[in-house]
């Protein structure tokens, strides 16, 4: 299964996923090739491949991406080789891609769940990124003016998710992926002898 996750930078993404995740063992987050710098408690490997941009450019080359773009002046991509390895072992993946990667996505008509986080508002959304403060005052600045840009993408998402309290967006991204995991799309596969009834 394929989980996709969107939204604005400081909606909430990798707060909504980590705990998420703490229940559900066998999702793992993919971990994406990036050319930004790490953050102080971000490791490699872990949380992103930090690499140089000319070795990015060389992947992108060598079509080693599923999907790859240019967000906030940075390059971001998520690797087959990694995801294949991961579906192999038969885990649940989790993707935080932006919405240019989901567009590739869907053009290529990758099945998944498409889910997009939006801010209860854009001031909200100021606040929490200037509380999160990971990012300089012009690199903020950036990501807000690309909020507005980022969520006109909505269309392209099976579920809208506003992430006013976290709690309750939980138990939403939770009851999405429980609901996901019964649709006939992705029960189909399990349930090939229905097809012999009809
Ligand atoms: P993203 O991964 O989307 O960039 P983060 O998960 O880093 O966003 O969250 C940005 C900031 O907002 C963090 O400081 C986080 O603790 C805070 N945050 C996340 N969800 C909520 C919420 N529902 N209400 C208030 N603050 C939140
Ligand atoms: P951040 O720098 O805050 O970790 O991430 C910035 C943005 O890049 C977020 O919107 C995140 O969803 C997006 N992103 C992270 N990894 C990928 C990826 O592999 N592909 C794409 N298209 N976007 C990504």
């Amino acid at each position: 299964m394929k989980i996709f996750i969107s939204g604005p930078s400081g909606v909430g993404k990798s707060t909504i996923i980590n705990e998420v995740m703490k229940k559900n063992k066998n999702i793992v987050l993919s971990v994406s090739y990036t050319t930004r710098s790490p953050r102080p408690e971000e490791k490699d490997g872990r949380d992103y491949f930090f690499v140089l941009k000319q070795t990015f450019e060389e992947m992108t080359a060598a079509h080693m991406f599923l999907e790859w773009a240019c967000v906030h002046n940075q390059l971001y991509g998520t690797s087959i080789e990694w995801v294949n390895e991961k579906e192999d072992k038969g885990f649940d993946v989790l993707f935080d891609i932006d919405v240019q990667g989901v567009a590739q996505i869907r053009e290529k008509g990758v099945k998944g769940c498409f889910i997009l986080v939006v801010p209860p508002n854009l001031d909200e959304l100021s606040k929490r990124l200037a509380k999160r403060g990971t990012e300089a005052e012009k690199d903020v600045a950036l990501r807000l003016e690309n909020a507005r840009r980022e969520l006109s993408y909505w269309k392209n998402y099976d579920y809208l998710v506003v992430n006013d309290t976290l709690k309750s967006t939980i138990t939403d991204i939770e009851s999405i992926i429980r609901a996901y995991q019964c649709t006939k799309e992705f029960s189909e596969e399990k349930l090939k002898w229905l097809h012999e009834i009809g």
